[in-house]
């Protein structure tokens, strides 16, 4: 039976000759049996110093330190049986298999091998003292022990071996349980011998926990007393997982606050409230600003006027009205003589933009450009030259904007639109983009749909943040409907009547696999079918392949209401804005996320009329699918369903794939941990005022590993 004990390092092991006791910088090659292939393994668990052992945490234990009866034998636990041997068998049932039973005080159990030899199934013979380590399970001759770790002991044989519970640990190809664990415990024994491991969090904080330090901490959950509370444990809730939870969250929030300072010492351009360009634009608008407008813009306008850069981020339900405050924002720098770059993630979105913006600021004298992929040859030079001689006052477009040709000639704000399409990190790489002449241009960065607390607290701790909680009078919220495939005859009746009362409807085809063309192929079939059965309908297309100019062709006819129907894939997720559709029928919702539903049905609901959203889902549907799509029928409130959706997807996917580094956390689980971020921000505070010396290394000891390898 295997104990797994360290090959117990004497004074000459490499180890322990080490002149350098920092673990922090110790190659994992010092350590016995670590070679330059067992190196590379590691690496592949992001494994690189003797230190990352120690925070390469066990998710799962094994109690070897007592013997169970058999008759107290659960099925599916681990266990640790010790009794006589009856006697062996070889069997033949639908393999050949050998079954040795055998007995203690409580009861009879049975050892089965499907791989044996013949000299094995002798030394296991009827009389001697066995001890074995397994699974339980329940077989033909009712309770089993398959292929368990075993030895043959006598009277003298000292149990337990062990004094602490076994740590399993995440592990990766080719590299067994017992080389990794070998290699751990050879860290945890200079960890308690030598180790110099600082911990930065003030003591009062350990207390909180209950925990005495760092040390402490790692020893514990690597091996816990065998009296530990294993439920506990592997629900990753013990104090002291989750202190080291805690410290994670804390040093990523550190890092977060650290970019924010960083930006802050730098200058930006004090952009002055500027009263005759904004009262025109508000006498121009067709409606009032609601209050919730009037207080965001109040909170932008203030830190334009300000001289350190402003980060803010401008949350709100779909159709809130987000625009006009990025209109606002940017008549504000363009009144104090500065540039204006307008950055959405689509080209749809983008020429929406610029189309919305010429229309509202029309007759002002501002020049506004548009610059994307698709602005090629003579215009695209006429466009850099506008841009780099400061005669364009506000720029629209897409990440083409950020490309090394585009020199803006003085940029004084950034106004970042949809943002859950860039990830963190690009938004730090943006930040730097927009910096010259010693001055860095003010940051406002609109949120397609609200984000949750949990994720606005811990990935977008470096921004202000102003909340738009209030739509517009006179919405009606969007009615949401779920049927089955087999009800589209009835779907095509309810298109046929809305346009036949003058308005109009999108079609959309959701995502196959991931697969842009195999949903854009999609799309143009259920076109070419919905054209066959609405003969009398304008009905138009528009997917991710077709070429810029095409696209924003057909949304100009449907805006102009030649087209009636709009067959459509995800493409007009986010900003386009129709006011006069008011039907939205979404095939296979079951594939797509809340946020995204939510997002898309935002499209219709924007004018007064009662607007509908069919979502059309395929039999059968999980059980997961149903709640979530009853989330969708039951609420219209963005902030319920990204709630919602972040609880049943998780933080990763809720902020899409792409959205890593700073996210990515060793330790700490959003979803399990949130109850822990109000303290974190509020000690996260009191370092910064009373410990700021530990920053920097707290950091560094939780994020260096990202930070080196280019992932922040
Ligand atoms: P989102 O927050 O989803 O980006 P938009 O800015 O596109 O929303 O606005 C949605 C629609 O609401 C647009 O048609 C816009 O003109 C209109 N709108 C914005 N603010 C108001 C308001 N205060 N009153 C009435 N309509 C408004
Ligand atoms: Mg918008």
């Amino acid at each position: 039976m295997s104990s797994q004990s360290i090959s117990s390092p004497s004074t000459s092991s490499p180890a322990i000759r080490a002149s350098s006791n920092d673990l922090t910088q110790m190659p994992l090659t010092r350590l016995q049996g670590v070679g330059p292939a067992l190196e590379k393994k590691f690496a592949t668990l992001n494994i690189h110093f003797v230190l990352d052992l120690l925070f390469h945490l066990p998710f799962r234990y094994q109690d070897r330190t007592r013997v169970t009866p058999i008759a107290a034998l659960q099925v599916g636990s681990d266990v640790v049986i010790e009794g006589r041997i009856l006697g062996n068998a070889i069997v033949f049932g639908r393999r050949r298999s050998l079954l040795v039973k055998i007995q203690d005080q409580s009861g009879v159990a049975n050892l089965r091998f499907f791989h044996f030899s013949a000299a094995q199934k002798s030394s296991l013979a009827e009389g001697k003292r066995i001890r074995c380590f397994g699974e339980v399970k329940w077989g033909r001759s009712g309770i089993e022990l398959y292929h368990p770790e075993y030895k043959i002991i006598d009277e003298q044989d000292q149990f337990p071996n062990t004094t602490t519970l076994t740590p399993i640990y995440p592990s990766t190809d080719g590299l067994q349980q017992n080389r990794l664990r070998n290699t751990i415990e050879q860290a945890l024994l200079l960890l308690k011998q030598h180790s110099n491991l600082i911990d930065y969090l003030p003591a009062e904080l350990n207390q909180k926990f209950g925990i005495s330090n760092l040390k402490d901490a790692l020893l514990y959950i690597h091996q816990p007393p065998r009296n530990a509370q294993l439920s506990q444990l592997e629900d990753g809730m013990h104090p002291a997982q989750q202190r080291l939870a805690f410290e994670e969250l804390l040093a990523h929030y550190l890092c977060l606050r650290r970019l924010r300072d960083n930006a802050q010492q730098e200058k930006a351009p004090s952009l002055k409230y500027e009263p005759t360009l904004i009262s025109v634009l508000i006498k121009n608008l067709p409606f009032e600003l609601t209050a919730a407008q009037q207080r965001v813009f109040s909170d932008v306008s203030k830190d334009l006027a300000d001289t350190k850069p402003m980060l803010r981020l401008v949350q709100g339900d779909v159709g809130s009205g987000k625009t006009i405050i990025a209109i606002l924002a940017a008549l504000q720098a363009v009144g104090s003589a500065y540039q204006v770059a307008v950055m959405a993630p689509t080209e749809i979105l983008a020429e929406q933009h610029f189309l919305n913006f010429t229309e509202l600021l029309e007759g002002l004298g501002i020049e506004i450009t548009f610059l994307s992929g698709k602005i090629k040859g003579k215009k695209r030079v006429e466009a850099l030259s506008l841009i780099s001689s400061g005669q364009a006052n506000i720029i629209i477009g897409t990440h083409a904007l950020f490309q090394d040709e585009v020199l803006f000639n003085r940029l004084g704000l950034m106004i970042i639109d949809e943002q859950h399409r860039f990830g963190v990190h690009q938004r730090l790489a943006l930040r730097e983009k927009g910096q010259a002449q010693g001055e860095s241009p003010h940051q406002l960065i609109m949120t397609a749909t609200p984000i949750p607390r949990t994720l606005m607290m811990s990935a977008y701790a470096d921004l202000d943040c102003s909340i738009i909680d209030e739509l517009p009078p006179g919405r009606s919220p969007v009615n949401t409907v779920l049927l089955t495939e087999n009800r589209r005859p009835q779907v095509i009746e309810r298109i046929q009547e809305a346009c036949s009362n003058g308005r109009q409807a999108y079609w959309v085809c959701t995502l196959i696999e991931e697969s842009e063309l195999l949903q854009c192929q999609a799309a143009e079939v259920t076109f070419a079918h919905l054209q066959q059965q609405l003969k009398n309908l304008q009905v138009g297309l528009i997917h991710g392949r077709m070429k810029a100019k095409e696209k924003s062709e057909i949304m100009n006819q449907f805006k102009a209401q030649k087209i009636q129907l709009l067959v459509a894939t995800t493409v007009i997720e986010v900003g386009v804005d129709v006011p006069n559709a008011s039907l939205m029928i979404i095939e296979n919702p079951e594939r797509l996320g809340l946020a995204q539903l939510h997002q898309l049905r935002g499209r219709v609901g924007r004018g007064s009329e009662k607007s509908h959203c069919l979502l059309l889902y395929q039999m059968p549907l999980s059980n997961l699918s149903k709640q979530r799509l009853e989330i969708m029928r039951s609420s219209n409130d963005g902030f319920y369903i990204a709630q919602k959706d972040m609880e049943i997807r998780g933080p990763g996917e809720v902020l899409g794939t792409r959205q890593t580094g700073l996210m990515e956390h060793k330790i700490a689980n959003l979803s399990r941990d949130s109850h822990l971020l109000e303290s974190v921000k509020t000690w996260g505070e009191r370092m910064r005022d009373q410990h700021p010396a530990s920053i920097g290394p707290l950091i560094d000891r939780w994020l260096s590993v990202n930070q080196q390898y280019g992932k922040v």
